[in-house]
């Protein structure tokens, strides 16, 4: 039975011996997806905009989020009334995030194809393209996320794609996006903002609709609904449609020795456990005393009391663990075993023991690098792999917005050199078609002798 924490009780974390293995193992099971489960719902909302276009839009965004639409895309320039009630600390604050975004994103592009001659006369190359239309989801149900915005839109316009559409469910009280929101698509060059959310704002932008152009590729986080969506839409081919990664509820894993401040770690497992009562939160202990661990329960504790959301904390905190390890690579086995979106390394050098790390997301260095910074300002990309696929995912980057397209030429010299390789293996292969293209070519330059 799940462990449950009362308005009167201490908002302690469970604690395991990592030698426990029934222990660990429940500490680091993730909730189950939902996904399949709400296919049935979201099936027939994906048919009828489908067939509806905008006026299916118009009917789900009524229904769902309680707003009547005129029309239910907004173009760029954005009218000035969408930006009313951005303060000038608020700009000044996005402008930082999004200029360190750029920075450390535009550093990534690859500046010259690569290229390889494999043997004389073979040369390979590899360069890329940016992907053309991207339509990107800014949650927009429970909390505005202008930096979800900014994580997205930015490096799309660094990469260069051609056409950047925003898509978020309009305000119940005036029918609006947030003007944060607003701002961003107007810095990063977003031609659209689609006021729709949900399984609906998905499909307008992976088939189109009368006002929605079609995109090549859709990302960004979302609800049960969305995700559910995005899962289909990838996997229709009339649709032509990609997304960024399998989305589950956000996560954090913080290694901590005995020299960590508590307040520092306890802040940091807060900051996540605030997100939602399914998120996840592990603290890795290096040889940690009793005395320390009981003042890291104290300090979340008081910590927690404080926050507003502490009711989404507490429940969250009910089913967190703090796993006692005996050294340091015992601790990063765990963390990569777990392989965190995020991981905090609160520890005597934590820089030498980055290399330990195989899976994460994004990684945390040091005592005063909270995961916050990443979050917002410090320029790396806070759209990361959750749910454990930080072990084949990466996070979202300046390539998730391009494809790589390859090319060869071969030179005379060059069939010489593999052509009769390229026959052997097409003739076990039985596709004499590939065997003739090399062997014509190879017989009028005179390379092959009679009868091969
Ligand atoms: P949302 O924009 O994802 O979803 C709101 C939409 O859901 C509504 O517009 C509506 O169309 C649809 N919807 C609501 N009830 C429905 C129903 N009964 N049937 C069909 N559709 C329905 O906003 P949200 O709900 O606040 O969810 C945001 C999610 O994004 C959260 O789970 C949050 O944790 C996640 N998130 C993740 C990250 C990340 O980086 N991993 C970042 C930000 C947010």
């Amino acid at each position: 039975l799940q462990r449950t924490i009362g308005a009167n009780d201490k908002i302690y974390l469970d604690v395991v011996q990592s030698s426990n293995i029934e222990g660990v193992t429940k500490a680091v099971t993730r909730p189950i997806q939902k996904t399949s489960q709400i296919m049935h719902l979201v099936n027939p909302i994906i048919d009828n905009v489908k067939t509806k276009g905008d006026q299916a839009l118009i009917e789900y965004t009524k229904k769902f989020d309680g707003v009547e639409l005129k029309a239910p895309v907004l173009e760029a320039p954005f009218p000035a009334e969408y930006f009313e009630g951005l303060t000038e600390e608020m700009k000044q604050s996005l402008d930082i995030s999004i200029e360190n975004v750029r920075k450390f994103h535009a550093a990534q592009l690859q500046k010259k194809p690569l290229v390889v001659t494999t043997q004389p006369g073979v040369i390979c190359s590899r360069f890329p393209r940016a992907i053309e239309k991207v339509g990107l989801y800014i949650p927009g149900g429970t909390a505005i996320l202008p930096s979800t915005a900014l994580m997205l839109g930015i490096p799309a316009q660094v990469a260069g794609c051609k056409e950047i559409i925003f898509a978020s469910p309009p305000r119940k009280s005036d029918g609006k996006v947030s003007p944060e929101v607003v701002y961003v698509a107007s810095k990063c060059g977003a031609s659209k903002i689609v006021l729709a959310g949900g399984a609906q704002a998905v499909a307008a932008m992976a088939y189109g609709t009368e006002s929605v152009p079609k995109v090549d590729k859709i990302l960004g986080p979302g609800n049960q609904f969305v995700t559910a969506a995005k899962m289909y839409v990838q996997n229709d081919t009339q649709a032509l449609c990609s997304i960024d990664m399998p989305a589950g509820p956000s996560e954090v894993l913080v290694i901590a020795d005995e020299d960590a401040d508590v307040d520092f770690v306890a802040s940091d497992l807060l900051s996540q456990a605030e997100h939602g009562i399914d998120s996840q939160v592990i603290l890795v202990g290096v040889n940690l005393s009793e005395k320390k661990v009981q003042l890291i329960q104290e300090a979340v504790h008081e910590q927690a009391c404080a926050l507003p959301r502490v009711d989404i904390v507490r429940q969250c905190i009910a089913h967190s663990t703090i796993i006692l390890c005996d050294n340091y690579p015992e601790a990063f086995e765990m963390s990569n075993k777990y392989a965190p979106e995020h991981l905090i390394l609160q520890i005597n050098e934590a820089d030498r023991y980055v290399p330990l790390v195989d899976n994460a997301g994004s990684i945390f260095v040091g005592s005063y690098t909270p995961e916050s910074c990443g979050d917002y300002s410090s320029g790396t990309n806070h759209t990361l792999p959750t749910y454990g696929y930080a072990r084949q995912y990466s996070g979202a980057n300046t390539a998730t917005f391009q494809k790589f397209i390859t090319s060869q030429q071969v030179t005379a010299e060059g069939l010489d050199n593999i052509g009769k390789a390229v026959m052997c293996i097409a003739k076990v292969e039985g596709l004499d078609g590939h065997r003739n293209a090399v062997k014509i070519r190879m017989n009028k330059l005179g390379l092959l002798p009679k009868n091969f």
